[in-house]
């Protein structure tokens, strides 16, 4: 085993609490604000937020959620050292490790993707895509810009596609439940931010990846609700209102970008 191994260990920890710290406040108050706890309000001490001690006031845990993003993460870091991203390499794989994870627990928490969150994202896909299709047969930096703004087109264009027939299903949906005499819902299956987010995703996979990538996230639709579910069941949030309507389609995108980008 290599010695080394160590520091990705040591980092992954960090990028843990950076990505718990991130889904701690930015929902809350679309800043870096000062992280309070979640039952009672009381703002953390820095000290005591890093070592992820218990809420002083009310003595509430840090939640399940803050310990599962800790020890995976770090065993996602210790993973990709070990077997890198062979089109990201070890630094730019791991920004992309913590953005996705951001992405992803704020999404699964709130069902909710931030414009901030998206538009920080777009910077680092205009990034990797570039980077990523320049090195591809040794093309120009500006081939690469180009066809990694193409990829961005695409998957925009495409979930907006989708996103107004979701938004016409749910117009019949209200206006025949109305007729039944029901209060209409106004449910979305797919919201905005998915819209953004398929953008981020098509600027980082670019014109050669995008196709593959929104194939796969469809595919990874069925398996991630399934994971979802049992996440569900398991934290007894259960319930078969929220079985129905939600379906992860920002996770399942994420998890088919992450598996074409970070194949060793
Ligand atoms: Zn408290």
């Amino acid at each position: 085993m290599d010695a080394t191994i160590i520091i990705s260990i040591l980092l992954g920890w960090f990028a843990g609490l950076f990505i718990n710290y991130a889904s701690d406040v930015l929902p809350v108050t679309r800043r870096f604000s000062q992280a309070t706890c979640p039952q009672c309000q009381t703002p953390f001490s820095w000290r005591d937020y890093l070592t992820l001690h218990p809420c002083r006031n009310c003595g509430e845990n840090r939640g399940l959620r803050t310990w599962l993003v800790q020890v995976l993460t770090v065993a996602a870091f210790a993973y990709f050292w070990l077997f890198p991203s062979k089109v990201l390499g070890i630094p730019l794989g791991m920004l992309v490790l913590i953005y996705f994870g951001i992405i992803v627990v704020i999404d699964l928490e709130h069902r909710l993707i931030l414009h901030p969150t998206s538009l920080a994202g777009a910077v680092l896909g205009l990034v990797v895509g570039t980077y990523i299709h320049s090195r591809i047969n040794d093309n120009g930096i500006l081939i690469g810009l180009g066809k990694s703004l193409l990829g961005g087109v695409i998957g925009f264009g495409v979930m907006f596609l989708f996103y107004q027939l979701g938004a016409l299903v749910a117009k019949i949906r209200a206006r025949r439940m109305q007729a039944a005499g029901q209060v209409a819902d106004d449910e979305e299956a797919l919201g905005g931010g998915d819209v953004y987010l398929a953008g981020v995703l098509g600027l980082m996979l670019g014109l050669d990846f995008i196709g593959l990538g929104l194939a796969w996230g469809i595919i990874f639709g069925g398996l991630v609700s399934l994971l979802f579910i049992i996440i569900l069941v398991m934290r007894r949030r259960y319930s078969n209102a929220a079985l129905m309507t939600f379906i992860p389609y920002g996770p399942c995108f994420i998890v088919a970008a992450a598996l074409l980008l970070f194949q060793p």
